[in-house]
């Protein structure tokens, strides 16, 4: 399977977006809460690419605390709309790239909100996955909830 990796930012040096939260690297703003901070992306896939951050440190979706984790789909549904009508978008894709494997090149959780046109070229989240899956959904379902402490 081939990950196409996002943009390389400057990864020699300290956290990019760590330091984008403290003001120490100009960024183009667009919201800033006490938990999060939504700016443009330097290497738009298309007008409008805003990137969504908790100020928290974390690697992974999975690593932010709960409260760190409301706020940020807080800000993501909050920026979904107006993203799209500023650009005059038809929709908006949102998507978090939740690890090194999976293409995220900046370890700092970011969700990517992208202005979508009828006709732009790009596809949907399921064209980037070849069809891979081979296990009974009820196998993999009860893997999870056990992995998950047995939810129901
Ligand atoms: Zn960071």
């Amino acid at each position: 399977m081939t990950v196409v990796a996002e943009p390389i930012y400057d990864s020699d040096m300290a956290c990019i977006f760590c330091r984008i939260v403290s003001g120490e690297i100009p960024a183009e703003v667009v919201l800033r809460e006490p938990d999060v901070v939504a700016f443009l992306d330097i290497q738009p896939l298309a007008d409008g690419h805003v990137v969504v951050i908790p100020r928290a440190h974390v690697a992974l979706l999975e690593e932010l605390e709960p409260a760190a984790a409301e706020a940020l789909f807080r800000a993501v549904v909050r920026l979904a709309r107006p993203v799209r009508e500023a650009l005059g978008a038809a929709g908006t894709t949102i998507g978090v790239n939740n690890g090194e494997a999976t293409g995220q090149t900046i370890p700092h959780v970011h969700v990517h909100i992208v202005p979508r046109r009828e006709g732009d070229g790009a596809g949907s989240v399921h064209t980037i996955f070849p069809r891979g899956a081979r296990r009974p959904l009820g196998e993999v379902g009860e893997a999870i909830r056990r992995a998950a402490g047995g939810l129901t």
